[in-house]
């Protein structure tokens, strides 16, 4: 080991900034967060520096360095551009024994600043001991993207709990372990989840239960898992994708999303082909129930986002009824991700001023859509579910007032890498379905905004057909 890792408490003591640019801000930002008394030494400060300068705790001495500075000092950083003055400065806090840091120079440092992962009171500190920031960096994204942002709140709160749950388990292995169970269940995941007083309530349960089991139960997740990239998933999802007992998925997720699942997780597929239901909606939602008061984590996955033309409602409202702990994580709907990969902005100022998405999924075959109003101007529609609908879609928006010539995007397995884009008009619409064999899934879109795919195309999953 070539440093000792330490956090110092610097609440309330006078440290010192020497210089005024950029990176001496910095090292003043991070000090003042940490509760210092700052002074900084600089004969011109940048406007960085001078915003920071305003705040309690920092005052400026606006000169040169002078010997006597570290007199009353108990850390000091250096970061001037002059060489000669870092040098001054490293060389005498050394002989002084006060903990010096020079900017970008570990040789004049007896202390170097990490990378931090700030989840206070948790803190995560990541070094490569100088040797390179970057990578010290880069590992802090990584770790920044899978530890949830509320991890703070949970340390503070069990911080609340310390003493009752001593006297409660004084045996420190028992004590170890109703912890560990209780910060992998429940009552983490409800605080994670936003939902503090319920993770205090189940916290205390926990307490004061007589089980073995602390963990506070099963409860269920019901998590959008995108278009289709595995790349869109949120960090939440991803989260609960690796802490989940049981996922029961949709054929919509993509295989490179199950990918990403706990590998022994057990999988339920519960997909849903048109006509062709391979679980029923109701015995979906009596499996997450009983799933869940089996104390299983149940992943509940579904393409795209859960609340858009994803049945999500009524899944947790069964939950809900059952009395299940449940949460719900968005997802990028299929609407935004293929848009997005296809180049076509769903508004636009000068096209679009509103965009509306719609289930194209008629029932049997009946026009029960308001067709009027997807007709008017100035507007995307984006028609879900869409494809066999196909020559009702064309036919209505023109009887409707739609000019035949408006422009229309058929993508199909949007975000993969087998996406295609489709470009017709909404006369040509209903000639593609004979002329190709258009695979499910594939999302339509309606609107002025189609033409700008042109000039706007970024991905290649394989070759674009265009007309
Ligand atoms: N909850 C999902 C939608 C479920 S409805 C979401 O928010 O995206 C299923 C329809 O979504 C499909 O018929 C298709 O129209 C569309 N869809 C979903 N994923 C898609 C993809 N990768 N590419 C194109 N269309 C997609």
């Amino acid at each position: 080991m070539d440093y000792l890792p330490i956090f110092l408490d610097v609440k309330g003591r006078p440290c010192l900034v020497v210089g005024g640019g950029k990176v001496a801000a910095r090292k003043l930002a991070l000090l003042h967060r940490a509760g210092a008394r700052v002074t900084v030494v600089a004969p011109e400060v940048c406007n960085d520096m001078r915003q920071l300068l305003q705040q309690e705790n920092i005052s400026h001495e606006q000169r040169e360095f002078r010997d006597g500075d570290l007199d009353d000092t108990v850390l000091v950083m250096a970061a001037t551009n002059d060489e000669a003055v870092n040098r001054h400065v490293s060389s005498l806090a050394g002989q002084r024994h006060i903990p010096a840091n020079v900017a970008d120079n570990p040789k004049l440092c007896n202390f170097i600043m990490p990378s931090v992962i700030d989840r206070s009171p948790v803190q995560i500190a990541v070094s490569t001991g100088g040797s390179s920031p970057v990578l010290a960096r880069l590992l802090r994204a990584r770790l920044e993207s899978f530890i949830p942002a509320a991890y703070g709140r949970l340390a503070r709160m069990v911080d609340d709990y310390r003493r009752e749950v001593k006297q409660r388990f004084a045996e420190p292995a028992r004590r170890r372990y109703f912890w560990e169970s209780v910060l992998q269940g429940q009552v983490a995941e409800l605080l994670f989840a936003g939902q503090e007083e319920k993770a205090r309530t189940a916290l205390e349960a926990a307490i004061n239960s007589t089980d073995e089991d602390f963990s506070g139960g099963g409860e269920v997740y019901l998590v959008g898992a995108g278009p289709g990239d595995p790349d869109l998933i949120t960090f939440r999802a991803m989260r609960l994708m690796q802490q989940a007992d049981v996922v029961v998925y949709d054929r919509l997720v993509s295989p490179a999303v199950m990918d990403l699942v706990r590998r022994d997780a057990e999988l339920i597929y519960a997909g849903k082909q048109r006509d062709q239901h391979t679980l029923t909606q109701e015995s979906i939602n009596d499996l997450l129930v009983r799933l869940a008061r089996e104390g299983k984590r149940v992943l509940r996955l579904k393409g795209g986002d859960p609340f858009i033309f994803g049945r999500g409602g009524e899944e947790i409202e069964t939950l809900a009824q059952e009395g299940i702990p449940f949460q719900v994580v968005p997802g990028i709907t299929a609407a935004a991700g293929c848009a997005s990969y296809a180049g076509i902005p769903l508004t636009h100022r000068d096209y679009a001023q509103a965009c509306i998405f719609v289930t194209g999924h008629l029932k049997d075959g009946t026009v029960d859509l308001d067709w009027e109003s997807l007709a008017r101007p100035a507007q995307t529609v984006v028609f879900y579910m869409g494809m066999h609908s196909i020559p009702v879609i064309s036919r209505e928006l023109i009887a409707h007032g739609l000019p035949a010539t408006t422009p229309v995007a058929l993508v199909q397995k949007g975000t993969t890498p087998e996406q295609r884009v489709y470009i017709e008009t909404l006369a040509s619409l209903p000639d593609i379905v004979a002329r190709e064999a258009l695979q499910p899934p594939t999302i339509i879109i309606v609107g002025e905004v189609v033409s700008l795919h042109e000039k706007l195309e970024w991905f290649s999953g394989n070759k674009l057909t265009k007309k």
